[in-house]
C-alpha cells in the first residue's frame, strides 16, 4: 500500500536519510527501531507527507504521493492517513468523543454525525464511559488509546506512530501497542511504529532499523523476537 523508494533528507549539512527502501502493505505492522538522531523520524515524515523528501519516492497504492502539493498534500494526509504520537496530542479543551471526532469535522462531517460515529470506537478500544472526559482527566494509556481512536475514526490506508508507547510504563505500552496492531490489522490499514522499545517491535510482523540514515536490516518478527529476548544488544 505505502512505498518509500531511494529517500534522501539532509537539514542543512546533515544528512537525516541516506538512501532509504522501504514498503509496507495493507494490514502489515512494521517497527522501525534504530538509535536516537537515526533518522526514524524522518522517514516517519517524508512517508506521511509531512516532510518532502530531496530525492526519492513515495508511492500510496502505486501514485507518487511525494510531488504533492498544499493543500493536496494536507488532504491526502486527512483522508488516507492516521497519526499517533508520543503524547501531548488531544486538545485539552474538549472532550474524548469530540477529539476523536475532529478528523471527521476537519473533512465536513456535521458535528453531531461525527461525534456519533466517534463513540463507536469507545467500545473496541475499551474507553466504554470515557466519552465525555476531557484528556486531563484520562490516564496515560486512556489518552493514548482515544489518540488511536483517532487515527482510526477516518478509516485510513496507512497509521504512522511515532514513541506511540513512549510516554507509558511498561505494562500499559503493551496494551496500547497490542490494541494498536490488533485494530490497525482487523481494519486493513498498514501500521508504521517508530519505537526504542523491542519489546513493541515484537507486537509488529516485521522490524527495520535504521542506522545512520539508512535500513539496517528487514527482519520477520520471529527474528526480531529473538533479539529483543537476549535484551537487544549489539
Ligand atoms: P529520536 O530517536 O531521538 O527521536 P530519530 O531517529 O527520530 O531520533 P530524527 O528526528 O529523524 O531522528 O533526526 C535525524 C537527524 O536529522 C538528526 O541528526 C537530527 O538532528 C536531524 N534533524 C531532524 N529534524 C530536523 C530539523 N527539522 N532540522 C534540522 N535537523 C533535523
Ligand atoms: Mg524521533
Amino acid at each position: 500500500v505505502l512505498t518509500g523508494a531511494g529517500l534522501f533528507k539532509s537539514y542543512g549539512m546533515a544528512r537525516a536519510l541516506a538512501g532509504v527502501d522501504i514498503d509496507v502493505t495493507a494490514g502489515e505492522s512494521l517497527a522501525v527501531m534504530g538509535p536516537s538522531g537515526s533518522g526514524k523520524s524522518t522517514l516517519l515524515h517524508c512517508l506521511a507527507g509531512i516532510e518532502r523528501p530531496d530525492s526519492g519516492e513515495v508511492l500510496l497504492d502505486g501514485k507518487r504521493i511525494d510531488q504533492l502539493r498544499e493543500p493536496a498534500r494536507s488532504e491526502l494526509r486527512r483522508t488516507a492517513f492516521g497519526f499517533v504520537f508520543q503524547s501531548g496530542q488531544l486538545l485539552p479543551e474538549l472532550p474524548a468523543d469530540e477529539n476523536v471526532a475532529l478528523p471527521l469535522m476537519l473533512g465536513g462531517t456535521a458535528r453531531r454525525a461525527a461525534v456519533e460515529q466517534a463513540r463507536q470506537w469507545f467500545g473496541p478500544l475499551g474507553l466504554q464511559g470515557m466519552e465525555d472526559r476531557r484528556p486531563g482527566q484520562l490516564s496515560g494509556g486512556q489518552a493514548q488509546r482515544v489518540a488511536i481512536a483517532r487515527a482510526l475514526v477516518g478509516r485510513p490506508k496507512v497509521i504512522f506512530a511515532d514513541e506511540p508507547t513512549g510516554a507509558l510504563d511498561q505494562a500499559t505500552g503493551m496494551e496500547v501497542i497490542h490494541l494498536l496492531t490488533e485494530v490497525s490489522r482487523s481494519h486493513g490499514a498498514a501500521l508504521v511504529v517508530v519505537t526504542h522499545d523491542a519489546n513493541v517491535a515484537r507486537w509488529c510482523d516485521r522490524t527495520v532499523h535504521v542506522r545512520d540514515g539508512r535500513l539496517a536490516a528487514d527482519r520477520t518478527a520471529a527474528e526480531a523476537g529473538t533479539d529483543a529476548k537476549a535484551g537487544y544488544r549489539r
